[in-house]
């Protein structure tokens, strides 16, 4: 893989991923932009203990541009894109319009004394998986998802070592009913300035486990649902798919590693090649289950960057809010307001569907 960084023209860095080592990327960008803009604010909700991100910026962004105006193909003639090269494989550029950023601006210190407010420093980056516009991750071919996997390490790795990142967190939304505001194949990565509520959460229970029993968790619930297999969806040597006993959505699957790993980089050469054609066939069973492109999230979880990081164990959750053919799972009063989700699909019968599909 060969790996060229530039800056565009607002300053912002953008890599190439080539699988040709011959690949020449050398095309400026042509755009005169205006500078990027700072980053959101971090405000403190002290009832919950937990932060959120107030990004006022980001209500001038793009959406959901006619296909000649995508901002993720590759720039062609006179019309010039985020991307200056006539085509690409896998780039990966700052957000224009990000969350989290290292461009800190002065805030107050606080809303009300207990309402403490920071900058939201860390990044968000765009990865472009193919500079095919009609493309879907399902149909990429296996090689193209290894170099996706490399790049989301080389990423993990140069994301954590920013100043302030504590957890590093790859995803990919599917589908204009996920909110999805560009249609090219594409993911994110969001390189937090704290550990997540959902990981804190998830750490406490490892702990917990640790502490009881010495083991880790979530191989040992890996280890429990091989050898049942009732949810098992997929698997081969180095990876298991299943539907978790509890899951909370219509159709969810974890893909996990059966060798515990904190983060992507640490996976090795055979379990990186091992992924694609397993995650893959997951995928086209999703698009398969209705015969309609299925609006999914992919989201990694990868232990912090710092803390805990022997209690993480690295899987990405695949989840769908597609319950029917011509039904969505809305989060509503419960799982909004009370957190409590609840699920009309047996996870034993989804994941019979998904054997099926
Ligand atoms: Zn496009």
């Amino acid at each position: 893989m060969k790996r060229t960084q530039i800056a565009l023209a607002d300053g912002r860095e953008l890599i190439y991923f080539d699988e040709r080592d011959d690949a020449v990327r050398d095309q400026p960008d042509r755009r005169d932009l205006p500078p990027p803009p700072p980053a959101s604010q971090l405000r403190y909700d002290p009832l919950t203990d937990e932060w959120v991100a107030v990004a006022v910026h980001r209500q001038t962004r793009t959406f959901l541009p006619p296909a000649d105006q995508c901002p993720l193909c590759p720039s062609r003639g006179e019309r010039h894109s985020e991307i200056p090269a006539p085509g690409y494989d896998v780039v990966v550029f700052e957000n224009r319009f990000p969350s989290l950023s290292q461009r800190v601006a002065d805030e107050p210190a606080e809303i009300t004394p207990f309402t403490p407010v920071r900058p939201a420093r860390g990044r968000c980056e765009v990865v472009c998986f193919t500079d095919d516009h009609t493309a879907s991750f399902a149909r990429l071919s296996p090689q193209r998802v290894r170099t996706v996997l490399d790049v989301l390490a080389d990423r993990t790795t140069a994301l954590s070592a920013l100043p302030g990142v504590e957890q590093v967190f790859p995803f990919e939304n599917r589908g204009v009913e996920i909110g999805v505001t560009l249609h090219h194949p594409h993911g994110q990565i969001y390189a937090y300035p704290f550990v997540t509520p959902r990981t804190r959460t998830m750490l406490a229970a490892a702990r917990r486990y640790a502490d009881r029993t010495g083991g880790n968790l979530y191989a040992d619930v890996l280890a429990a649902e091989r050898a049942t297999g009732e949810r098992v969806v997929t698997s081969n040597e180095h990876w298991t798919a299943y539907v978790p006993a509890a899951a909370r959505w219509p159709f969810e699957v974890h893909v996990a590693p059966h060798r515990p790993v904190p983060d992507i980089p640490a996976l090795d050469d055979a379990e990186r090649d091992a992924f694609g054609p397993l995650y893959l066939d997951l995928l086209r069973r999703f698009d398969g289950l209705f015969d309609l492109p299925m609006p999914y999230i992919a989201a990694w979880h990868q232990a912090p960057v710092r803390i805990d990081r022997e209690l993480g164990h690295l899987h990405l959750q695949l989840f769908s809010i597609r319950r029917a053919r011509d039904k969505l799972k809305y989060l509503a009063g419960s799982e909004s307001g009370m957190g409590v989700f609840i699920n009309d699909i047996a996870p034993e019968r989804a994941a019979d569907l998904l054997r099926t599909a």
